[in-house]
Parts: C-alpha cells; structure tokens; sequence
C-alpha cells in the first residue's frame, strides 16, 4: 500500500501513481509484523533484506553489500572517537542509485512497464540505464545539457539508454520527465518514485547489520533528497520492527550553491527552491529537491540538521578521504565529510559520539575535477639518474 505523506490517503500499489490527489509525496507502507531478522552480520547485500521491500520480480546486478571502513586516520587527525564512511561507491554502476533502481526496475516490470524514463545530474541514468539493459526494456534519460560528468554519459550511453540533453538545469530536466511519464506510458524513476526509496532504505539495514549496533549519527550529501528520506526510513522500519531501541540522528549536508533546505533549516524555516543551483558537486547541483518534505522530516524527527559547504571545501575533502583512507568518491560524496569537518570547527557535534558518512558515488565518475587542477611535471630521461633527479 502506499499512503500519501500529507494526508495520510492510501493507494493499491500495482497501479501506476507517484503523487497523491493532493500533490503529496507518497510513501510504501511496510507490513512490519512477520519481517525475518536477518541482521547477524553476514552476507550482506540488498536482497537480504527482501522482507522489507515491497517487490516481488527482481531485477539484480548483486547491488549493495558495499563496504563499511572505519576511518582510523582521519578520526585521529579530527579527535573523534568512531569515525566509518559507507561507501556506495561500490555498487555495481559506481553509486548508491543502484538500489533504489534494483527495485524500481523490478517494480516497472511488475507493473507490465517495457519503457522507462529519469532525469538525472548523471548517477541516476548510469543506473536507469544498466538496470533497464538487464531487464531488457528501453530506457530514457534525460540529462543537463554541459552539466554531467564525463564518465556518467558514458556509462548512459554504453548501457543502451536513449540519452537527451535538455536545455536548462536538473529541475527543468524533470519537469519535462513528469509530463512524459503522465502522457506517454512511460514509468518514472526519479526519486518521487517511492518504489527507489525502499531500495535506498537499505543503507539503513546493511549499517546495522555491519555494525552490530545503531551510530549516533549518519552525515550524507543531500541534492534531490531522496537517500536522507529513505535511510531515515529504514532506521524507522528497523525500530518499529523491534530490531533495534534508539535511532541516528539525520545531518544533511548541501553544497552551498545548490542549498534550499540548509538556507531554510539556518534561516527562517521556509523552504524556497534555489533557482540557479551552481556547485563542482554535479551530483548534488539541484535547486528543488523533489523530496525535500521527507527531508526535511528526516531531520526533524530525528533531532539532526542540515548544513552546507562550499566548493573549496568539498575538494578538501575529497583530498583528505583519498590521500588519509584510500577511498576515491565524486565531489558530491566528499560533501559528507566536509561537513562534518565544518561542524566539528563550529563545535557542534559531539566528537565522543560514533559517526557514520555515506559517500554516494565512485570518484572515477569525474575525474576531470582532479586532472584539470593538476599539472604533471615534465617526463624524465628513462634513467636511474633522472629519476634519482626528481626524488
Ligand atoms: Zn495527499
């Protein structure tokens, strides 16, 4: 059943619908009562958690599963007690969209759907794309024209989408996808799509289940503001289940071009699109973050906060994860631990309690932001000498 997050009106799920009457947001409600706990630690993956998760098919490519690394380096570097990251970055097309779309694309084929259609600042159609190519159905994405990564286009095209570019930003992109989806038969998985949410919920489940116990708190990037729904969810469902008795607190970090719901959170509490989103952070540059309500929620409910930082900023710490722990992940994700080195130095956070960072993309996906701002020295005579030279 799916049941609308303002009014509370409920919807059969095997009709196609991704707003309520009223225009809200609608949400999976999950039969809790006889889900299995299969929280022990072991084979972690997304389809463990199949209880929870409202499909029947299944469209897999063996997503998540992804690691969960403490981060001894730089947790002694910032005078934390419990630092991880759970990088995302290693599901199969490289990000976190790989779960919302292993069930999303289940769902298209339990709802008798052969097309289907996103906009996306890039991870969404590499995903769309891949998921779509194993179920054998036409995928259409559509794209930011200028404003995708390299690498993202090309895992699109590989795949076998169909890829138009738009004249305008994200928010103009989907704009276009709504319409089409309403008018032309084609199913929509953009994250309003409540069916990529419960995908997506599972970062909950595998951070329990690796862990053994809840984090204090889970820092993550926010762009159209989905994944902070759909985690809180899964903490939400584990709790209501009797699986676990305390919940993390939410903090949702936005790039300072692109951030409607920080601006509103530090400000006057009304949220007011960004109409220009501009950041490096291409995963994260959206103005209107469709499920910014369910965000905003999240961060409620849980007493967490959303915060923003800048460019320089996100570089830095895309730097710092790769150079102090081995991990490489696209500017958007470093925006986790930007922020929360920005809020450690405003002395918000507690640094006795334990941390969680979600890193949401793979750093391959854009490499261009790491080669344009360096410079290779000139080549060396293939000798010892010239090599001795340099050292
Ligand atoms: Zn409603």
């Amino acid at each position: 059943m799916l049941r609308c997050i303002e009014c509370g009106r409920e919807y059969p799920e095997d009709e196609v619908r991704y707003r309520c009457e009223c225009g809200g947001l609608l949400e999976a409600v999950i039969e809790l009562d006889n889900v299995e706990n299969v929280f022990d630690g072991r084979n972690v993956s997304l389809w463990k958690y199949r209880g929870f998760i409202p499909v029947e098919r299944r469209v897999s490519l063996d997503e998540g599963g992804t690691p969960l690394y403490r981060l001894e380096n730089l947790q002694k570097e910032l005078g934390m007690r419990e630092l991880y990251v759970k990088n995302e970055g290693a599901n199969p097309t490289g990000s976190f969209k790989d779960r919302g779309m292993t069930v999303g694309v289940s769902k298209a084929l339990e709802l008798g759907m052969d097309k289907v259609i996103c906009a996306s600042t890039g991870n969404t159609s590499a995903s769309l794309a891949a998921y779509a190519a194993k179920a054998g159905i036409k995928a259409y994405v559509l794209v930011p024209s200028g404003k995708i990564a390299l690498g993202k286009l090309a895992q699109a095209i590989v795949y076998g989408a169909k890829v138009v570019p738009v004249r305008g930003n994200f928010d103009d992109a989907l704009s276009v996808v709504v319409k089409a989806s309403a008018e032309l038969g084609v199913y929509m998985l953009n994250s309003i799509n409540p069916f990529r949410l419960e995908g997506q919920k599972t970062i909950a489940f595998e951070i329990y289940d690796q862990l053994g116990f809840v984090p204090d708190n889970i820092v993550l990037p926010v762009g159209n503001a989905g994944n902070i729904s759909a985690i809180w969810k899964g903490f939400k469902e584990l709790h209501a289940a009797g699986f676990i008795d305390k919940l993390p607190r939410m903090i949702g970090i936005q790039a300072e071009g692109a951030s409607p719901l920080a601006r509103a959170w530090k400000g006057e509490k009304e949220f007011v699109p960004e109409k220009n989103p501009e950041t490096i952070a291409t995963a994260i540059r959206i103005g209107n973050p469709a499920n910014w309500r369910k965000a905003w929620m999240a961060a409620e409910e849980s007493g967490g906060l959303f915060e923003s930082v800048s460019d320089g900023e996100i570089l830095q710490a895309q730097r710092l994860l790769a150079s102090k722990e081995g991990i490489f992940v696209e500017p958007a994700s470093a925006s986790s631990l930007a922020g929360l080195i920005k809020l450690r130095k405003i002395g918000i956070l507690d640094s006795d309690e334990s941390y969680v960072l979600i890193t949401t993309g793979h750093g391959l996906k854009d490499p261009n932001i790491i080669v344009e701002n360096f410079e290779l020295p000139e080549p060396i005579e293939p000798t010892l000498e010239a090599f001795k030279g340099v050292l």
